[in-house]
């Protein structure tokens, strides 16, 4: 039986030379694969108190979309800077070379709420940081953080869990 890991596929030098690109698009459109993933990414939250579903943009949102129609909850997008028509706060943060800017609708989230967070892949963490900053901003509290995969060699979970998050992966690569 194929497990969640084998179906994503390895693009060697993307989007640069030297990079390993890990393509859950093949996950994503296997039945059987994202049936799975999404299975697997809620296990460890069943019974727990969620509110909300975020998502990073944008393979958090294909995830995202699916756990938070899996549990009748709403989702709420994080979007990188110009993508969101509301009044929005921003958060910085770094890149390999430079920043970049993520953003969420000021009102998406209620202060005291449950979020659990999503996306497909956690490298540094500056990404999901980035969405836990924006969250706690907000008022509101992250229960969890949820990845298809996890690069621990570059140190994002340690970054994580450094913050006091829950962090959930199902499978690492090297
Ligand atoms: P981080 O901020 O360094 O943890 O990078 C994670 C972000 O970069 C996530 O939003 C991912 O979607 C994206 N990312 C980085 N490397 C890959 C990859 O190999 N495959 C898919 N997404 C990636």
């Amino acid at each position: 039986m194929k497990t969640v890991q084998d179906y994503i596929r390895t693009i060697p030098n993307f989007p640069h030379e030297g990079i390993m690109f890990r393509d859950v698009t093949t996950l994503f459109s296997d039945p059987r694969g994202f049936r799975i993933a999404i299975d697997q990414l809620l296990h460890p939250y069943a019974g727990q108190p969620i509110d909300k579903v975020v998502g990073l943009e944008a393979r958090g949102f294909i995830l995202g979309g699916a756990i938070a129609h899996q549990l009748s909850l709403g989702f709420v997008p994080i979007r990188k800077k110009g993508k969101l028509p509301g009044k929005t706060i921003e958060q910085d943060y770094t890149l390999e070379y430079g920043t970049a800017t993520m953003e969420v609708h000021d009102d998406a989230l209620q202060p005291g709420e449950k979020v659990l967070l999503v996306d497909d892949l956690l490298a540094t963490g500056g990404t999901a940081e980035a969405g836990i900053k924006l969250i706690e901003r907000m008022g509101a509290e992250v229960i969890g953080c949820a990845f298809v995969i996890d690069l621990p060699d570059i140190g994002g979970r340690k970054k994580l869990e450094g913050l006091g998050m829950n962090v959930h992966a199902l499978c690492q690569f090297e």
